[in-house]
């Protein structure tokens, strides 16, 4: 038996009898698949699972998310971050209503060509809803591939991710596709830990490379350290006749579209409080006065971490005209709960209740 026999038996083997039951798991739909892939980025099983759940019920077919309102579909992101992801899916959404009838494509070049999919999401999808022979390779599946071969590729640059790649599409066994990158990541995800990974009861201890040398510490080779920045932030809850003023982020960047409280960041030198009335300022145009700091807030983000000093007050002038954002408006603030907001003003909002 070869090697890669040996490895594409004990996986699935093991994958059937240990696999986790979870609900993109109990469909065939490849919508469903589709969702659960996308959400899954960069984002663990336990938080997607709530998520899941109230997603399919809202828009249970792709043509429930295509027509849906953009503001619905952020909210019932609100809190899994990385925003663009809701609105690529909405996009390829209405691309695969107008262009397929509502089916998503099952050819790898129609599937790269949607909004949000790129090489491992269409890997998934392909394999998993179509049973074909296409391979993945996520942040699992490229540590499991490096210790089982003894790999000294961590996928960080494009020549160890091609590698990678193609040692992921090597290994594929010719039916089962979908149960067998499934079961990768999946080993990736229970068994092969980052740190301490449970080579005791791992099925593919007797063939693994690393283990078998007994240096599996040294696989995959380590990553160079990202460097997380810190930032200041001030941010004005103000009030007018009971209601409270926030804004729409811009279509481009960072969290766009989501609504926030207006405010910015700290310049060097400045004080949190000489930095919100200059924000409202260059923001609204009219002079603000603090009433009373409401709060601190430090929230961590994946690539920097943000400190949030958060004030109350009001507005000298009703006369704005708002210059940072694509719509605004007072709300009461019961209301703020209907509108999606970044991690951090959730919150502030949770404060106001
Ligand atoms: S034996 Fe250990 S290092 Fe090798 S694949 Fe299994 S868990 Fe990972």
């Amino acid at each position: 038996m070869s090697d890669t026999f040996i490895i594409q038996k004990s996986l699935l083997c093991w994958y059937r009898k240990e696999r986790r039951d979870l609900p993109w798991r109990r469909s065939q739909d490849p919508y469903a698949i589709w969702v659960s892939e996308i959400m899954l980025q960069q984002t663990q099983v336990k938080t997607v699972l709530p998520y899941f759940d109230r997603w399919m019920k809202a828009f249970p077919t792709v043509e429930d998310l295509a027509s849906a309102p953009e503001s619905k579909v952020l909210k019932l992101w609100e809190g899994l971050g990385y925003y663009s992801r809701a609105k690529n899916l909405k996009k390829a959404a209405g691309l695969v209503r107008d262009q397929y009838a509502g089916r998503l494509p099952s050819t790898r070049k129609e599937i790269l060509a949607l909004p949000g999919i790129g090489p491992y999401t269409a890997g998934a999808i392909l394999s998993i809803a179509f049973g074909m022979r296409a391979p993945v390779l996520d942040g699992n599946v490229k540590r499991v591939l490096s210790r089982l071969l003894r790999l000294n590729e961590n996928g960080k640059t494009s020549k160890s991710e091609k590698i990678l790649w193609a040692e992921a599409e090597r290994l594929l066994p010719e039916e089962d596709v979908g149960d067998f990158n499934q079961a990768l990541m999946e080993l990736g995800a229970q068994v092969c830990l980052p740190q301490k990974p449970q080579c005791m009861i791992c099925p593919l201890k007797k063939i693994c490379q690393a283990f078998l040398q007994a240096d599996v510490e040294n696989f995959p080779p380590p990553k160079p350290q990202p460097v997380i920045q810190k930032i200041e932030v001030s941010a004005a809850v103000l009030f007018q006749n009971g209601k409270v003023y926030i804004q729409q982020r811009v279509e481009n960047g960072l969290m766009a579209g989501l609504w926030e409280f207006p405010g910015g960041k700290i310049e060097e030198g400045e004080s949190p409080e000489e930095c919100i009335v200059r924000e409202i300022r260059e923001e609204l145009g009219p002079e603000m006065e603090i009433e009373e700091k409401m709060t601190t807030i430090r929230h961590s983000y994946t690539q920097f971490r943000v400190t949030l000093h958060v004030f109350k007050g009001r507005l000298l002038s009703d006369n704005i005209t708002p210059t940072a954002c694509q719509s605004w408006k007072w709300v009461l603030p019961k209301k703020l709960v209907d509108y999606p907001f970044p991690s951090a003003n959730v919150k502030i909002i949770k404060l106001l209740q």
